[in-house]
This record gives structure tokens, C-alpha cells and sequence, in this order.
């Protein structure tokens, strides 16, 4: 997608360690113009999907799925939590992740009574590094035995190992803009 590469040119800085930030528009600030335009070409590229419902993962993603859900029928949005509540009460799906950029394991929590047998699940997320967030998503989805019809990335690092493994595992994933390699020093990225 065009006008999100043009947006990770100019505003995305290449830290170190294969980490890119894009927090003046995507995971801090958010533009919600943006949004809006990417939720529209997700919408278009799972066009033939019978999609009931988006599961995403606090926090980033949780914007970026609300304004998609709009071109998704209003299709109701459920994010993972990171973390145990007193507000988490009834039976929950979980299970354990490993976070690329806190580098360290967290849980994924959701609700029973949010997902089940019979969804059509489009599992929506900011970034695609090792496929952990992923992972633990699908086996949520699976938990649940709701069916996982697409994958919607907004950024793939696809010099890490996530997006092929995904792809050989026969999910339809679909990644907005496609990092194939990017230099901390020069701060310049390559888009597949
Ligand atoms: P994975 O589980 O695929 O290894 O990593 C995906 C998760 O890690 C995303 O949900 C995202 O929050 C975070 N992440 C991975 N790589 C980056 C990155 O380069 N920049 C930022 N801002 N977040 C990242």
C-alpha cells in the first residue's frame, strides 16, 4: 500500500536490533485518516472472506481494527489482553507469548464468551516480526474452534521468519507494507 510506505519513509526511524519505530502515526499518535485508508484495502483484499469478526491484541492493534471493523460490516472488534484483571471475570481462553520488542513472555487472555465455534475470525495486527503475537492468537482461535480466515499486517519485517512460516502453514496473510531490509545507520528502507 502505497500510501503507508510513503508514510513509514518519511516519518519511520530505523533503531537498531531490526526495530523500526512508527509512533508518530501508528502505535503512539495515531492518524486515523490512515486507518481509515488501510481498514478500506484490508477490506478489499479479504473481499471473498466470510468474516464475522476481528481479533486483534492490546494495544496497538486496537485502533487500527476499530477503524477497520467499519469496512467489515461493523463486524465487532475483541482484543487480547496482556495481562490479568479483576475485570477479566468468567472462563477465558490463554496462553503465552514471547514479545519481540519487551523481550519477554506475557499472556494473551479473551474471554469465553467473546469468541466461539462458528466465527469467522480476521486476526488484524500492527507489526510481523517472529509471528509470536500471531501464534498466540491462532491458538486462541483455535481454542475457541472459531476458523482464522485472514491475517491483515499493517508492517512486515520480512527479514524476519513470521510472515513465510505463516504463509507455509496455508493462512491467507496479507501485509500492507512489506519491509524487506532496512539500515539503522543510513536510516533507509527497502519495501518488497
Ligand atoms: P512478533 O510476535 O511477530 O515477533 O512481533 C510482533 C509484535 O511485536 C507486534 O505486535 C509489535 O507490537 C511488536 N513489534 C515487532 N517488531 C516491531 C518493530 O519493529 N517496531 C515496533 N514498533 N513494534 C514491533
Amino acid at each position: 500500500m502505497k500510501e503507508l510506505e510513503d508514510r513509514i519513509r518519511k516519518d519511520g526511524i530505523v533503531k537498531a536490533g531490526g526495530v523500526l519505530k512508527v509512533d508518530a502515526f501508528l502505535n503512539h499518535q495515531c492518524d486515523t485518516q490512515l486507518f481509515d485508508h488501510m481498514g478500506a484495502e484490508w477490506a478489499r483484499l479479504f473481499a471473498d472472506a466470510p468474516i464475522n469478526k476481528i481479533l486483534t491484541i492490546e494495544a496497538s492493534g486496537i485502533g487500527l481494527a476499530c477503524m477497520a471493523s467499519r469496512h467489515f460490516g461493523n463486524a465487532p472488534v475483541v482484543f487480547a489482553k496482556k495481562a490479568q484483571s479483576i475485570n477479566l471475570d468468567g472462563e477465558q481462553y490463554s496462553t503465552t507469548i514471547h514479545s519481540f520488542t519487551k523481550q519477554r513472555e506475557f499472556p494473551v487472555i479473551v474471554g469465553r464468551r467473546f469468541l466461539s465455534e462458528g466465527d469467522h475470525v480476521l486476526i488484524l495486527d500492527d507489526f510481523l516480526a517472529n509471528g509470536c503475537a500471531l501464534e498466540g492468537l491462532i491458538s486462541i482461535c483455535e481454542s475457541a474452534g472459531a476458523t482464522v480466515e485472514g491475517i491483515g499486517i499493517a508492517i512486515e519485517k520480512g527479514f524476519q521468519s513470521g510472515g513465510d512460516k505463516l504463509r507455509q502453514r496455508g493462512y491467507h496473510l496479507e501485509s500492507l507494507a512489506r519491509i524487506v531490509s532496512m539500515d539503522d545507520e543510513t536510516g533507509q528502507i527497502e519495501f518488497a
